[in-house]
């Protein structure tokens, strides 16, 4: 609102931001997409999001309006850039994009600020027009400490989230070595008594014999798990397809001594993935699926199927979904919400006496998740199961090497 007086510097200058916001969000979006090389319409991927950034440029008009002392840390404007900071967050996001957000944010404003003073629209004294700037600088730095140390502490939190979870992993690793050594150790030493005769000898040997097998599963997972530490960027990407006959052809000895078929779908979408990461996934469900077959099938298959679809809201990227479909011998209902839990073995293991750790699934679920993605089972009515996994997408090829036709937005 004007006040009675004449107008201020300031009040001139913030007027002129409030009348040209949606011109500055746009060359904002444009620049920032041309850093990050996302399109610009998921630069800011949510439509409530959207509405809200032009509060942030309300947020610097205000401030720089006479009269508005400070960004109140309750303001709306602050809420904002907290928002954006969860955003970027969620985006993988590191700090220095953020940092450079502001950056080519502050880059628009002083333009514009440039122009309006060229253009004779900051007709004031030259003292005045600089005290305004140094006003919209400030602005944009109370955004940016908001949006910051809010990214750096969810960031910290999801560190202290992995401390955590990787404390309980040592624990039950340590637990599970523990035990295996100390059978082995049991039975060699009996063994190696004076009063047993060779029956039970050659009992203490098979057990002596079956630990050492679980030792040397729960290293090879631990080997696998520490691979997939790796920083996914510099992994390589194969095409889908390419993956899943990889890891069907890791395991055609297993399936061929379980007498189990291996289909891998002819369509299945040619999309670009990470190689080690969708390979171990692919692996671990298929050599589950080989593992826990049922025997009294005569016909016993595993199919790996997969679909790609596009995100509705913007037409780009979408989600790629694996499934690994078995007729094998399913899992117990009262068993099945833990299935993904580290070194949960479901009681069906007693039917088939098949080895294993439990490790498996719950490295297939760290391995997705690390992607965004996530993994699941689902259990269709004719028994069997099927074991599945979700990657994002962000890029706009997948969608057209899948072979998915896009309504146009
Ligand atoms: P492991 O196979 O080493 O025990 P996993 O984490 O791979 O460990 O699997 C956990 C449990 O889930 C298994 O012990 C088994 O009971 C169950 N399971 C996994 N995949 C299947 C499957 N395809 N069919 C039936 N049960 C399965």
């Amino acid at each position: 609102m004007e006040s009675g007086g004449p107008i201020t510097a300031n009040r001139a200058l913030s007027n002129a931001l409030r009348d040209s916001r949606d011109e500055l969000i746009t060359r904002w979006l444009d620049r920032i997409a041309a850093r990050v090389a996302i399109p610009p319409n998921v630069v800011f991927p949510t439509e409530e999001l959207l509405n809200h950034v032009p509060l942030l440029i309300d947020g610097i008009a205000a401030f720089v309006d006479e009269g508005i002392n400070d960004i109140d840390a309750e303001t709306p404007v602050i809420a904002k850039a907290r928002e954006l900071g969860a955003l970027r967050h969620s985006q993988g996001f590191d700090v220095y994009q953020i940092l450079k957000e502001y950056e080519l944010m502050s880059g628009v404003l002083m333009s514009f600020i440039t122009d309006l003073v060229i253009g004779g629209k900051l007709d004031f004294p030259t003292e005045d027009v600089l005290r305004c700037n140094q006003r919209v600088s400030q602005a944009v730095e109370l955004i940016r400490q908001a949006t910051t140390t809010h990214f750096l502490r969810l960031a910290a939190e999801k560190v202290n989230d992995r401390e955590e979870r990787l404390r309980r992993f040592n624990r039950m690793v340590s637990h599970e070595l523990k035990n295996h050594v100390s059978a082995i150790k049991g039975a060699v030493s009996l063994m190696g008594e004076p009063w047993i005769d060779g029956e039970k000898r050659a009992q203490f040997l098979e057990m002596a014999t079956t630990n050492i097998v679980g030792l040397q599963h729960v290293l090879e997972n631990l080997e696998l798990l520490s691979r997939t530490g790796v920083d996914a960027r510099h992994n390589r990407n194969v095409l889908l397809p390419h993956a899943a006959r990889e890891a069907a052809r890791q395991l055609r000895d297993m399936s061929d001594a379980r007498g189990v078929t291996v289909h891998v779908a002819e369509d299945l979408p040619a999309v670009e993935v990470n190689a080690p990461a969708v390979e171990l996934c692919l692996a671990n469900y298929i050599s589950n699926a080989i593992k826990y077959s049922d025997p009294k099938k005569p016909d016993r298959f595993v199919r790996v199927t997969g679909s790609f679809q596009p995100r509705a809201a913007s037409g780009r990227g979408g989600e790629l979904i694996v499934r690994v479909e078995d007729n094998g011998i399913g899992v117990p209902e009262a068993q099945r919400a833990k299935l993904f839990s580290q070194f949960y073995r479901a009681a069906n293991n007693t039917i088939t006496g098949a080895e294993g750790t439990g490790l498996g699934l719950s490295i297939v679920r760290d391995t997705v998740e690390s992607f965004g993605g996530s993994a699941w089972v689902e259990f269709p009515d004719g028994g069997g199961s099927i074991f599945a996994f979700s990657l994002p997408s962000r890029r706009d090829e997948d969608a057209a090497a899948a072979g998915v036709t896009r309504v146009p937005v």
